[in-house]
């Protein structure tokens, strides 16, 4: 569509022996060093192969990144599609994937990254709001085409972008929240089950919610009844307001942001619940008091947010959940439940159980795993490539 991007003529980027035998297992991601020439195109849309010339589909290039070439599936017809027909048909496949999931009032990630085909783009729909996060630079690149697409298809009330990620830096693309489609919504409504979330687009975390947790909210709302509940780096409550939902019959939500609190105070009452209190407080200080008290619970929820931003940070990260993890154990009621979770990219899930294991030993109780939960089916984990799977909840239950 527009002549500086590359036409069906260019040439394939092609790539070292050493890469093409990666590509052939799955693997999607290559750095420079990956590719026969170093001059590929900058934020283009190629068609990528092998060293002996056989084909791997469509590709993503960026000069600025590490990720010089993302691979994103393959093209039936020869060459490369002009970059509408690409959008139209990768946006309208990951919706389809989705059906089902579209009333009205719902929040679903529409579109999850290299998932669904489309690296660097993530689509996410609040009701009649929806959120891009843009993270490579062809799409950054194609917004013209993204944005038309996505209107055609849901006819939202506005589109938003939520760039104002962090890792947008590497592709040295601007930090920016702006305004792509429609009206400007400040606050929008999804529902889960019974509980009506409030959800800020320009404001919230991420794109404006915890979407992802979704599986974990829908079992507390299950566990919760007659509970006394503990939501410990609560946010605005999502798991708060779910349990009270679910017939919880208190909830403690504790975080340090006043901010978020005050979220979550107003979301219970407009969604006609009681019995919620707020603390804020440092999680670590406040879990340390309760070792004097006597108060024990009987749903914990731990949620904190990612303490390895890097693989350095690991070390560190690791203290922080085992401690945390044994702090919150130790505040189980007989019988009760402890919902840990990790969203940390660096912390596999094998290192998460261990460091549990770690924070579990030595207690006067047996700790039973009863599930592991993830991310839910709108935030789909490709198998060839394990880094995006990357929120990992366990289910603990304390048996004496
Ligand atoms: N459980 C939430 C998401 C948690 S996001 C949900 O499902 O919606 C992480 C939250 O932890 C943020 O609200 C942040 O304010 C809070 N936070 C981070 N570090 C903290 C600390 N040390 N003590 C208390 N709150 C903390």
């Amino acid at each position: 569509m527009t002549a500086s991007l590359p036409s069906s003529a260019s040439a394939p980027v092609q790539l070292t022996a050493r890469a093409s035998a990666l590509a052939r297992r799955g693997h999607p991601w290559f750095y420079r060093d990956d590719l026969q020439r170093d001059d590929v195109p900058h934020a283009a849309l190629v068609r990528a192969v092998d060293h002996e010339g056989r084909d791997l589909g469509l590709g993503f290039t960026s000069a600025h990144s590490k990720l010089a070439l993302r691979l994103c599936g393959g093209w039936s017809e020869p060459g490369v599609p002009d970059r509408m027909r690409f959008f139209t048909a990768r946006i309208h496949a990951a919706i389809e994937r989705r059906a089902g999931r579209l009333s009205p009032e719902s929040g679903v990630r529409l579109v999850h990254g290299e998932s669904d085909g489309i690296p660097g783009l993530v689509v996410d729909r609040y009701g009649p709001a929806l959120v891009l996060q843009v993270t490579s630079p062809y799409v950054e690149q194609s917004l013209d085409a993204v944005v038309p697409v996505l209107v055609a298809r849901l006819q939202p009330e506005m589109v938003l972008a939520r760039n104002d990620v962090a890792v947008r830096k590497l592709e040295a693309l601007p930090l920016e929240v702006r305004l792509l489609h429609g009206k400007r919504l400040d606050e929008v409504a999804i529902a889960e089950g019974p509980v009506r979330h409030f959800v800020q687009p320009f404001l919230g975390h991420k794109t404006g919610f915890y979407l992802d947790q979704a599986p974990a909210r829908a079992l507390v709302r299950d566990l919760a009844k007659g509970r006394s509940v503990l939501d410990l780096f609560a946010y605005q409550g999502g798991f708060s307001l779910s349990a009270l939902a679910g017939g919880a019959q208190s909830a403690i939500a504790v975080d340090q942001s006043e901010g978020a609190l005050e979220l979550a105070r107003r979301g219970a009452e407009r969604n006609g619940l009681q019995g919620l209190r707020t603390e804020k407080q440092n999680v670590f200080d406040y879990l340390r008091s309760q070792r004097e008290s006597e108060q024990r619970f009987d749903l914990v929820v731990l949620d904190p947010p990612a303490f390895a931003k890097s693989r350095r940070e690991l070390g560190g990260a690791l203290r922080g959940y085992r401690d945390l993890n044994r702090l919150a154990l130790r505040l189980l009621a007989p019988n009760g439940f402890l919902l840990t979770c990790s969203c940390s990219h660096h912390m596999t899930l094998p290192a998460f159980e261990d460091v549990v294991r770690q924070a579990a030993a030595g207690l006067p109780f047996k700790v039973l795993l009863h599930q592991r939960l993830g991310a839910g089916t709108d935030h789909p984990v490709w198998l060839a490539l394990p880094e995006s799977e990357y929120l990992k909840v366990l289910v603990l239950q304390r048996a004496d």
